[in-house]
């Protein structure tokens, strides 16, 4: 449908074309060429895209061309003209180094604003013409409360991120911020799913917007190979550092449900001498952004997120995503693995799933509507100690959308008393998918012969039947 189109018929100013063809981008992505038509010709605009289609600069290339073809109204310093609200502070970075990438032959400023950092800078910065805003709720509303930024002056609004940002609990600030701006403007929201609370937020926002979605609603990136290892819990931190030096990794991006999580993993890899680094909403912006560049320049070879805290990172055709473990909320799992297989580049994604986490299993294999294949480790020897760890279970959630929070902020433990009466064992995790594992999925490799394995396998009843209900997976 959108093949033919190129950047050039999509009548954007020559200087944002430019910038596009030095960014070395060749054709438009199907949301790119759907949306930027849309906003140039001034209506609102609901979009469904997910992370990775290149939403960004659907929106950021017409709203260059608007703001750089039409005169500002009585421009004055800490007035934007575009206000673009983001939920985290690592997109809000990332959205206005694409308005920078993107704006670079033309005249226009930009800004980005978000909590957790000193606000002085952000004051300084309000002194000086400020073209488009990017913010997060929380930041934006003090320096509204401050007087420090009027927003009398926005022509264009965009919500990106939406549902994420009424996850966060942001709609309270984003109602308190659309209150203060001027009633002629374009607006333009973008969600990666559409629950009844983003369809009640479109319907008070927009006027007869146009409607597009490049993304079935939770489909799984196609390009994206999707495996998973059974594992118990108490062996994956040795698995992991296994599963890195054995395919010999460079770049891994790897979920935890806890911060707590986080920062153990990372520990113990950089014990086991593989470069890590651990990302959440605990650390300090300037230790996240350490983190991120360190990740990015290749000096880390793994960053350890939650889920929270890795929404937005943007970095170009990540080859691997590991979910240490799965996520309570199905939809997370969508969101995780679109950090890999971006932008039309291929992408691994590979899952360690304890018992207790096959329900979450299942409810991923329902939304994406396929199974996950299952596939065997090579070479691992589980080693004695690893009972020893079985206190590091997480937290387990509520199961459904509730249990997100709870799940991001709490790092406490559970008692190995707690645990199924076979997760404390020194099984080889993959031995329990033989019969299953499918050869060319995720970057795994096939299970060697059993001669090869290095302890003799249990029978698969014997090593993952703790609870009714998790055969056939
Ligand atoms: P986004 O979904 O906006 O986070 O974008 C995902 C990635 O796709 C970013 O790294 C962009 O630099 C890249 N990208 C955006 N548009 C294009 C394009 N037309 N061609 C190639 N890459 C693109």
């Amino acid at each position: 449908m959108t093949t033919e189109i190129t950047f050039s018929s999509l009548a954007l100013a020559e200087p944002i074309l430019r910038a596009i063809a030095d960014a070395g981008y060749i054709t438009p992505t199907p949301i790119q060429a759907q949306a930027i038509p849309q906003v140039l010709a001034g209506g609102d605009l609901l979009a469904a895209a997910q992370t990775g289609t290149g939403k960004t600069a659907g929106f950021t290339l017409p709203i260059l061309h608007h703001l750089s073809t039409r005169a500002a109204q009585a421009p004055r310093p800490g007035r934007p003209r575009c206000l673009i609200l983001v939920p985290t502070r690592e997109l809000a970075a990332q959205v206005e180094e694409s308005v920078k990438t993107y704006g670079k032959y033309l005249s226009l400023t930009s800004m980005v604003m978000f909590g957790g950092v000193n606000i002085n800078p952000q004051f300084k910065a309000l002194k000086s013409r400020v073209d488009i805003l990017v913010a997060t709720p929380g930041r934006l509303l003090d320096h509204m409360g401050q007087k420090t930024v009027d927003l009398s002056g926005v022509e264009i609004l965009v919500l990106d991120e939406a549902d994420r940002m009424l996850d966060m609990g942001f709609i309270r600030d984003i109602k308190k911020v659309l209150a203060v701006l001027p009633k002629q403007r374009q607006n333009l929201l973008f969600s990666a799913t559409f629950s009844d609370e983003i369809r009640t937020l479109a319907n008070g926002l927009l006027h007869n917007p146009k409607s597009i979605e490049v993304a079935r609603r939770n489909t799984t990136v196609e390009i994206i190979e999707q495996s998973m290892y059974r594992v118990p819990q108490a062996h994956k931190r040795d698995l992991l550092a296994h599963l890195i030096r054995h395919h010999d990794w460079q770049q891994v991006l790897v979920f935890t449900r806890t911060k707590h999580g986080a920062n153990k993993l990372a520990e113990k890899l950089n014990k086991d001498g593989i470069t890590a680094a651990a990302i959440h909403g605990n650390k300090s912006q300037s230790a996240r952004t350490k983190a991120l560049a360190s990740f990015k320049d290749g000096s880390v070879r793994v960053l350890v997120a939650t889920d929270i805290a890795a929404r937005g990172i943007d970095i170009d055709q990540l080859p691997q995503v590991v979910n240490f473990e799965l996520p309570n909320v199905p939809e997370d799992y969508v969101h995780r693995i679109g950090r890999t297989g971006r932008a039309g580049t291929t992408g691994s994604a590979l899952s360690l799933v304890d018992d207790e986490e096959i329900s979450y299993l299942r409810d991923i294999e329902k939304l994406i509507k396929r199974s996950i294949v299952r596939v065997e480790v090579e070479g691992f020897t589980p080693p004695a100690k690893a009972d020893l760890m079985s206190d590091e279970r997480p937290p387990r959630p509520p199961h459904g959308r509730g249990g997100r929070g709870q799940g991001q902020n709490n790092g406490q433990r559970q008692n190995s008393g707690q645990r199924g009466p076979q997760s404390g064992n020194r099984n080889a995790p993959g031995r329990a998918a033989q019969g299953q594992a499918a050869a060319g999925a995720g970057g795994a490799k096939p299970a060697p012969p059993r001669a090869a394995q290095p302890r003799k396998p249990r029978p698969q009843a014997a090593l993952f039947s703790a609870k009714p209900g998790s055969r056939g997976h």
